[in-house]
């Protein structure tokens, strides 16, 4: 494999598509030498192949507001590579979306579902629609419209999409409900439901829980816990709080938490009522990060981010490229020992970098967020089989998983030194098995 040559011919194929052409690279920079290690991958086109979703549908989404005024938005599903099992990945309502971002999240999506040990393929999909501020009966009129398109591509075996940054379980209720009508069948189609109709217990938290299982294991390669450790997080949204509560409920403290606008930093910790406030605030789409500074007194950091607090773990949980070289050579300085990705490729290239030289614990987010999706395959289990687990089944399993995603990063990403370079192994487990189903699968 010549990476500079794919790189060359992906960009003239796909100018402009900057996270993309990002996650490719990155991707294809840490796996070079394992592929070549091995001819049949390339003799089956395996690097060409894998970097082309095997198809994207892009369509309109008219929708009507309170007033009655129509709007349009677009819809995407890209659904990226089936080899070890359904399109599974996202939907992300947010107005930054464009098709770079979803072939971007849904290229990391592939390796991710393939470190989880489940049968998923990888995809993701969304809408350049913005939740935010839209009432109710406004977001369910849009999610109806958005899945009148979308239930023909999907299917609880062929492609099973997931709530992301700005589809949660409200969103995922509407587009169900939908779908139910249109397919006349109540199955798994998609993942992140209620409770009462097919849910699983722990999915709205699993994504910041099994990150903090993550950073658990990480820590514990060098003799350390959360107990006593003070974290900052960024975001306060589905991974962001659910990550609170496990650092709390291990011992660290969470002093800071953020939003677009600014941080808030607090000094007594970020735990209980606190959390709950917030999430009450979260229900009504309001803002989250400035009430809380009035609400607890605490410091709020306008137009900063939570980078600059001194902090032993930093847990990125926002968005992509959230914390670039600055902010981590600011971490590093301040003796930051651990940054754990909760969201989807948070860290510039540039910081990721700077951890690695600084021989950082550094768990990138295909496999430190792999936990939602983890859950997200438990709950397609349940739905088959029909049967609901435990909470403590459920997280029991996430844990498990969790800590065999850190052992095959070590098992590949470990070098002569003993450092562990968890880009590299995650980059490289996630691959082989994909690869090495393609191979088998022969060339389609
Ligand atoms: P949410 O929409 O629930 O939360 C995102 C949070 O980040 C909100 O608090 C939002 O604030 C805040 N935010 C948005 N932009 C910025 C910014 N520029 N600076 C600081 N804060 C910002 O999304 P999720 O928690 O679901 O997802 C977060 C990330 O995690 C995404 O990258 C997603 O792809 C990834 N992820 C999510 C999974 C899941 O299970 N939900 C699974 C794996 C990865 P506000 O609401 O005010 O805009």
């Amino acid at each position: 494999m010549n990476v500079e040559k794919i790189m060359s011919d992906l960009e003239k194929k796909h100018p402009g598509e900057v996270e993309y052409l990002q996650a490719v690279r990155e991707v294809i920079e840490t796996i070079e030498d394992v592929y070549n290690e091995n001819p049949q991958f390339e003799a089956n086109g395996i690097i060409e192949r894998l970097i082309e979703p095997d198809r994207i549908l892009t369509f309109k989404v008219p929708w009507t507001d309170d007033e009655g005024k129509v709007h349009v938005n677009l819809g995407y599903r890209v659904q990226f590579n089936g080899a070890i099992g359904p399109y599974k990945g996202g939907l992300r309502f947010h107005p930054s979306v464009n098709l770079s971002i979803l072939k971007f999240l849904g290229f990391e999506q592939i390796f991710k579902n393939s470190l989880t040990t489940l049968p998923m393929g990888g995809g993701k999909g969304g809408s350049d629609f913005n939740p935010k501020g839209k009432s109710d009966r406004e977001i369910m009129r849009f999610c109806q419209s958005f899945m009148m398109e979308l239930w023909k591509l999907i299917g609880p075996e062929t492609d099973v999409p997931a709530g992301d940054i700005g589809v949660g379980g409200k969103e995922i209720g509407y587009m169900f409900g939908m779908y139910k009508k249109l397919a006349r069948e109540h199955s798994g189609v998609l993942t992140g439901k209620g409770r009462n109709w097919g849910g699983s217990l722990i999915r709205p938290e699993a994504t910041g829980f099994g990150n903090v299982y993550f950073a658990k294991e990480m820590l514990a390669t060098k003799g350390e816990t959360f107990e006593g450790k003070t974290v900052v997080i960024s975001g306060f949204g589905n991974v962001a709080w659910g990550a609170a509560l496990k650092v709390t409920e291990l011992g660290g403290k969470v002093v800071a938490i953020s939003g677009p606008d600014g941080y808030v930093y607090d000094k007594d910790g970020i735990s209980g009522k606190k959390i709950d406030y917030m999430l009450q605030l979260r229900a009504t789409n309001e803002d989250i990060v400035k009430p809380y500074s009035y609400e607890f007194g605490a410091e709020f950091h306008q137009g900063k981010r939570p980078w600059e607090v001194k902090c032993d773990v930093a847990l990125p949980c926002a968005t992509q490229n959230e914390l670039g070289k600055e902010d981590a050579l600011t971490l590093v300085k301040n003796g930051c020992i651990c940054v754990s990705e909760g969201a989807n490729m948070p860290c510039t290239p540039e910081a990721v970098e700077v951890f690695l030289e600084n021989k950082v614990l550094f768990g990138p987010g295909k496999a430190a967020n792999a936990g939602g999706v983890a859950t997200s395959g438990l709950e397609m289990s349940q739905n088959s089989m029909k049967l609901s687990w435990t909470r403590d089944e459920v997280d029991e399993k996430l844990h498990r998983i969790m800590c065999d995603i850190h052992e095959a990063c070590v098992k590949y990403g470990k070098d002569d030194t003993g450092f562990v370079n968890y880009v590299k192994g995650a980059n490289i487990a996630g691959f082989l098995k994909v690869a090495d189903a393609m191979v088998e699968q022969g060339v389609i």
